[in-house]
């Protein structure tokens, strides 16, 4: 296979198709091919990607003995055969997708990179048993499989066995999904029809390329056929992000870090003994001291106070965020994603408020639409299918009630939330640091271990909506605080709460340093306990913590399973 030697052959001056610059060639692919001017992401060959990405030397190509075949004896303007051949000619491939073993930053990968200048990167028999067998592979190696796609859509010439790739690609997928294989994907420009219909959009997490276009119907089609007309930024990556689509937009320099981190939650973890020292978790109510409940409240809302994404960076490294419920929104007010919490890999979601007003505003308060609700289900399914524990911070004043919150099905996606989190086969260690706010904090909160900060409240309803509704009066709302039972030591009383974690004087907003590293010694000292028990163990002791609560005695609830 040739080299690309557009190096040596292009001319000296590129004019960038978007902004029209006149780009210095060396420069532009210094730049990765990128516009220094407008950061127009021209399209890369399959080989010029692989040498984006992955590491030099690392790479072994897997030469699957496929080839297209012309069953139909197609012919348009000119015969398929034909067309077959002048794409082998020009690109130098035998087929439109170069399928490797390699290693992004030392981590292994098994990936299909597709070329859209091989018949605009269409998906005929080859390409999908190509891609087919690359999936096969990554499970075989048990590797991460990193596809990159670039495709116009199923290959016309081809017939309706075109069409059945997408059946047989996205089963491949499925089969990855049940055996606990990470399936990445990166979408570049432009990305269509049956390709985004399966395996484009079936894989764990899904970056896109600034700009991308990833779509089923084209705007062509669209506008042929329903004469609708297109916002700006239709299909591209931003608007895909917006629309919860895909996990985040990364420009091409920061590819391969970003796809390093990703690998990384695939990687075996080397065990960490946790250090020694006393774990300030309280598991007596007796040794907290209380405030009064009204004044607990207002401390706990106080926006000085760490936010998850705060703690986030104290506690998680290597953070990446992952957006989107995948079904048409993403929502600010729960942000998650994957990392590593004292070396090991972790899901880590929790609810998102703000320190000024303009991050309130944007965080939505911290109020949770469906959409954050199904974007956590989405993180947690994760979670299990890697095996990998659940970090949650819930810090809400409620899921936000709203028109659209309630069209888009509110009660449904925490009812799911609650129901998946329930039966979960990982460790969940979940956190109230602020505000637990009634089922929009519960929504997160169905844990093995439920932890609380000193100075966070959990409580069914807002003191200001219980006085507005049995007081009716809302400046009875300090009373109504006071017969809630709201406070760490009133749930931990209760059992509601496992333990409670002590915040540093003047509460977690004075010294949020100090606040983050209690926190991490309990999650550390909690998942040390979790992280023994097989998964149907942790589903069992889950469900009988929360069967327990309400029941008319502890003892006439057995949950089979639960002690052993
Ligand atoms: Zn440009």
């Amino acid at each position: 296979m040739p080299v690309s030697v557009q190096a040596a052959t292009a001319p000296e001056w590129t004019v960038c198709p978007r902004c029209r610059a006149l780009v210095y060639t060396r420069r532009l692919e210094r730049n990765l091919l990128v516009c220094p001017e407008c950061q127009y992401h021209a399209r890369l060959t399959a080989l010029e990607r692989v040498r984006q990405l992955l590491d030099p030397g690392s790479v072994e190509p897997l030469s699957f003995a496929v080839g297209s075949e012309d069953h139909l004896r197609f012919v348009d303007t000119r015969p398929y055969t034909d067309r077959l051949h002048s794409a082998r000619l020009s690109t130098g491939l035998d087929e439109g997708v170069l399928c490797l073993r390699g290693r992004i930053d030392g981590h292994p990968v098994v990936a299909a990179v597709m070329d859209f200048r091989f018949l605009g990167g269409s998906l005929g028999a080859a390409v999908g048993e190509m891609i087919t067998l690359a999936a096969e592979t990554a499970l075989a190696d048990r590797t991460p499989l990193l596809l990159v796609t670039a495709s116009g859509g199923a290959r016309m010439q081809e017939g309706a066995l075109s069409l059945m790739q997408m059946a047989k690609t996205s089963q491949a997928l499925g089969r990855l999904d049940e055996e606990g294989i990470l399936t990445v994907s990166l979408v570049t420009d432009p990305t269509y029809g049956g390709v985004a219909a399966s395996f484009a959009t079936l894989c764990d997490v899904i970056i896109a390329e600034p700009r991308a276009r990833l779509g089923f119907a084209g705007p062509r089609v669209i506008r042929q056929t329903i004469r609708q007309s297109l916002p700006s930024g239709f299909q591209e990556a931003e608007s895909l992000l917006a629309n919860g689509l895909v996990d985040d937009v990364v420009p091409r320099a920061a590819l391969r870090p970003a796809l390093a981190r990703l690998l990384t939650f695939a990687a075996p973890v080397v065990p960490r003994r946790r250090a020694s020292g006393a774990v300030p978790v309280i598991h007596d109510p007796d040794r907290l001291t209380d405030e009064e409940p009204w004044a607990t409240v207002q401390r706990a809302r106080d926006t000085a106070r760490p936010t998850t994404l705060d703690y986030i960076g104290y506690l998680i490294d290597g953070f990446q965020e992952l957006r989107g419920d995948r079904c048409g929104g993403d929502c600010p007010a729960i942000v998650g994603g994957i990392g590593r919490f004292d070396g090991q890999p972790v899901v880590v979601i929790g609810h998102q408020k703000g320190h000024q007003p303009a991050d309130l505003i944007a965080r939505n308060f911290g109020m949770a639409t469906p959409a954050g609700y199904r974007k956590a289900v989405r993180l947690m399914r994760l979670a299990a299918k890697v095996g990998v524990p659940v970090l949650t911070l819930i810090d809400t004043p409620g899921a936000y009630p709203g028109v659209e919150a309630e069209a888009g099905g509110q009660a449904v996606a925490i009812a799911e939330a609650l129901r998946l989190m329930a039966a979960l086969p990982v460790p969940i260690v979940a956190a109230v640091t602020g505000e637990g706010g009634s089922g929009g904090a519960l929504a997160l909160a169905v844990a093995n271990q439920v932890l609380m900060l000193s100075g966070a409240v959990y409580s069914v309803i807002s003191p200001e909506g219980c006085a507005a509704i049995l007081w009716d009066d809302p400046a009875a709302a300090p009373r109504a605080a006071s017969a809630l039972g709201l406070r760490a030591s009133d749930l931990l009383r209760a059992g509601i709460v496992d333990g409670v974690v002590p915040e540093p004087e003047g509460g977690a907003q004075a010294d949020p340093l100090a606040a983050a590293a209690a926190l991490r010694a309990a999650f550390a000292a909690a998942l040390e306990d979790l992280q023994p028990l097989r998964p149907d163990q942790l589903i069992a002791r889950r469900r009988s913590r929360f069967r327990r609560l309400g029941a008319p005695t502890q003892e006439t609830v057995i949950v089979e399973g639960a002690n052993r």
